[in-house]
């Protein structure tokens, strides 16, 4: 479903990542992991068409986005749950997530798509009036990957949804991400939570100094012991 070819990103003069190429197939789940400043927001962000790169190609289902505006890239099926989530936190919870299903196709099937964020999600139905700021830190994460939902993605990408949250929390994120996994999502998982990732991710891949060092499936690379050194202390 996505392509990524030798992609190449810089901040002004200061390269971020290199020679990246990925795919990831329908109904995949690809985490990316690596220490932090690694690159790996800065590789999110250009597959969601935030961040234009310097070289390099993304496509999507054979076709190229790379050039493409930013909402092109929602029209392609590509959503973000950005790190730190990037809620209206002034917004009530109903209305961030009105927001993901501003394009034609998802403001159709909005009703539809709530209840299967809603099943998702139970905690969140009854704060659908409050203000999303004044939720708990994973009821907010619930929010932003809803709002993600919203727009009857193809692709969601998540940029650290465990980031800041309780072990208790992260475990019943982790339990989420299955199941719109298991749902048929394909998903690229960006964790720093490098063993409840890999556990729930298909295939991984390691991105240290904006290049990628090691892909592969899961176990294999828990096993290596680079990988176990350096991401599980062991
Ligand atoms: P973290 O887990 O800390 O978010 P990361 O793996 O996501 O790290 P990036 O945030 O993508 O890494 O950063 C990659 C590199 O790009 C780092 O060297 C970082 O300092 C640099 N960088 C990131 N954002 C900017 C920016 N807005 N302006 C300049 N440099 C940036």
């Amino acid at each position: 479903m996505l392509e990524v070819d030798q992609l190449a990103v810089a901040y002004g003069e200061a390269g971020a990542i290199w020679d990246v190429s990925l795919r990831v197939a329908t109904g995949e789940l690809l985490c990316v992991v690596g220490p932090n400043g690694a690159g790996k927001t800065t590789l999110v962000n250009t597959i969601a068409g935030i961040l234009p790169p310097k070289s390099g190609r993304i496509a999507m289902n054979g076709q190229e986005i790379t050039r493409l505006a930013p909402h092109r890239f929602c029209e392609a099926g590509i959503a973000l749950v950005p790190e730190g989530r990037r809620l209206f936190t002034g917004m009530t919870v109903a209305d961030n997530l009105d927001v993901g299903s501003y394009l034609p196709a998802a403001k159709a099937k909005r009703r539809e798509t709530l209840e299967e964020v809603l099943t998702l999600f139970p905690a969140l139905k009854a704060k659908l009036p409050e203000p999303a700021g004044e939720l708990s830190g994973g009821q907010q994460q619930m929010v932003a990957i809803g709002r993600a939902l919203m727009a009857r993605p193809r692709l969601l990408l998540l940029d650290e949804p465990s980031l800041g949250l309780s072990p208790l929390v992260t475990a019943d994120m982790f339990d989420a991400i299955r199941k719109i996994s298991a749902a048929g999502m394909t998903i690229v998982l960006v964790e720093q939570n490098v063993a409840m990732a890999m556990r729930v991710s298909h295939r991984a891949l390691v991105l240290e100094l904006g290049r990628i060092v090691a892909e592969g499936a899961p176990d294999e690379l828990m096993q290596r012991p680079e990988i176990r050194k350096a991401y599980l202390g062991t």
